[in-house]
């Protein structure tokens, strides 16, 4: 591979090595904002052990490896010595590097994983302290500390109003919200509107250049779903158009419909942007502060800013935060004891009659993204409701979503989708029937189920899991205040022991692709 090592000659070239790992996709984080040419060398390394790990998602992985590639170049356009290696694993990269370059220090920034942060101490790096978020998992543990002597519970919510008042969004001089409340979420749980087709604007997309074709031609042959199509950007120019898109907009009709599902429009109003901030190519803070200035001038409401800001200093800081202090046991967490695997579906989605279903998943299967009520009420609702294990759950989620990492995946999977860590992230299991589906979405309307019908062959299989599974789960939930009265409705059911019969029925056809 290119390593560009002729342009320096050795006598005089850098002698540290700044490595960049393929989530760390900024010059301005701590391991690169104070490298330059003449001081530092940049090792970048392709893992073909990572890529083969998975079958990914091609756009999954086209994403990471084109925005990689991109990256690179745009530090040697800079001046940088990079060194872009594909080798076996990480470490082999490392240690090649090593061997050509002889690098007196190699600096990294701290992995956004237990495994990655693990691997570079191991390999004698020197970790720099992450930048890629608002609160260090450091100060959350001080936070969650602090809060623990005064108080028997932590929520999201308490860490956001924390986060808020130190980081200063949407606050006034004198240390509180500038609309004198905090949260907006209750405006924000509308159905989809009736002109959701022409409602919302389309995502921006780009023209593939030779560079995507030539990954797309290397991934294609062990990669599944459809090909990238230019929606997801690949350099940080790309992703700073999608976020002024998203706040010139999307941004003003952000919130009322976010927990809202329609076959009309596959994105609504949600941001796209999670896949760039992920990676780096977008820092939370440039992301909350366009929100916080587009509020400023009059340009979006209260509700919608704040509604975004949440989502951001919130919900994604309070998951990666939540993530450091509950690794390395949470991964494995299974306290349903859920043991089924995963349905075929989820490898071919046109095996399934369940309308909700099938447009999840081949949205997935087409664009590699299902916004977060898809995740959480329908894939994370059939799997908890089945009885799928928690962990091939997190894989197919993983290799599939565009934005997957493990930090934000465990707490949203195997805590509040699964209800695996036994509700340290959700206060109750996200379980729903046919009817809240119906609700929130228009997926009911032409189905071949019928949402209303707990038994017989056209029983809404959501409808008789969801009443199966609070049955099932009625040692566990019968003291839970936010679900103990499901539990008792369920046992007043007449038919509950038919209701039972046709889960078992239910779950064989799941496992057999035949619903
Ligand atoms: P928007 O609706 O526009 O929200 C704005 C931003 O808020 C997102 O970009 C994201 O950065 C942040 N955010 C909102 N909710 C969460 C949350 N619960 N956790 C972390 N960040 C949040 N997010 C991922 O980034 N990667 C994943 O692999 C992932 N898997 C998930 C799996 C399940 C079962 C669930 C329930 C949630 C998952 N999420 C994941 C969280 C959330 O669904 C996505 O961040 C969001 O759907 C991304 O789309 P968006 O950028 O359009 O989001
Ligand atoms: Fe989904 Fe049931 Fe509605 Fe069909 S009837 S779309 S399976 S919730």
């Amino acid at each position: 591979m290119s390593t560009n090592r002729d342009r320096v000659p050795m006598s005089e070239a850098p002698r540290t090595t700044v490595w960049v790992l393929g989530d760390q996709l900024n010059r301005s984080l701590s391991g690169l904002v104070d490298a330059t040419p003449e001081t530092h060398r940049v090792l970048m390394v392709e893992s073909s052990a990572k890529i083969h790990s998975k079958k990914w998602h091609i756009q999954r992985a086209h994403f990471i490896i084109a925005s990689m590639r991109r990256f690179a170049e745009e530090l040697r356009a800079e001046g940088f010595d990079v060194d872009y290696r594909r080798a076996e694993s990480l470490s082999a990269g490392l240690q090649a590097h090593r061997r050509d370059h002889s690098p007196a220090e190699v600096h990294v920034m701290e992995p956004a994983s237990w495994n990655g942060l693990a691997l570079v101490r191991s390999l004698d790096c020197t970790v720099v302290r992450n930048s890629q978020f608002l609160c260090h998992y450091d100060e959350f543990a001080q936070f969650a500390h602090q809060r623990s002597l005064t108080h028997k519970t932590l929520k999201m919510e308490d860490f956001y109003r924390w986060q808020r008042t130190r980081l200063g969004y949407l606050m006034d001089d004198d240390g509180l919200p500038v609309t004198g409340q905090w949260n907006y979420d209750h405006d924000n749980r509308l159905p989809p509107p009736k002109d959701a087709a022409t409602a919302f604007t389309a995502p921006v997309v780009d023209d593939l250049d030779d560079l995507d074709h030539r990954i797309i031609d290397e991934l294609r042959p062990w990669c599944t779903g459809e090909e990238p199509m230019g929606m997801w950007a690949t350099t940080r120019a790309g992703a700073l158009r999608r976020l002024d898109h998203f706040v010139d907009v999307v941004l003003a009709n952000f919130g009322p419909h976010e927990d809202a599902m329609t076959t009309q429009s596959w994105h609504l109003a949600h941001s796209l942007l999670s896949p760039y901030l992920n990676v780096g190519l977008l820092h939370p803070k440039e992301v909350c502060d366009r929100v916080q200035e587009a509020y400023e001038h009059g340009r979006v409401a209260i509700a919608s800013a704040e509604g975004f800001i949440r989502q951001i200093i919130g919900w994604r800081e309070y998951v990666w935060g939540r993530y450091w202090s509950w690794m390395p046991e949470y991964r494995t967490r299974n306290d349903l004891q859920a043991t089924m695997d995963l349905p075929p579906v989820f490898q071919d989605p046109d095996r399934t009659q369940m309308k909700c279903v099938s447009d999840v998943l081949k949205g997935v299967r087409t664009r590699a993204y299902a916004h977060h009520i898809q995740r959480l009420m329908i894939i994370g609702n059939l799997c908890l409701t089945a009885g799928v294990e928690p962990q091939q759950v997190n894989d197919w989620m993983w290799a599939n979503f565009i934005d997957g990492a493990e930090w934000v995946m465990l707490p949203n999977v195997i805590g509040m989708s699964q209800f695996a860590d036994g509700g340290m992230m959700a206060t109750k299991p996200y379980a729903s029937g046919g009817a809240y589906i119906h609700k929130m979405s228009d997926y009911c309307r032409g189905c071949a189920y019928d949402r209303t019908k707990r038994v017989g062959d056209d029983a809404c299989p959501f409808t008789t899991l969801y009443w199966d599974f609070m049955a099932r789960h009625e040692q566990r939930f019968a003291r839970n205040p936010r679900v103990a009265q499901q539990v008792r409705a369920a046992f007043k059911l007449t038919d509950l022991p038919q209701v039972r019969e046709r889960a078992v029925e239910v779950r064989a056809r799941l496992a057999a692709g035949e619903l």
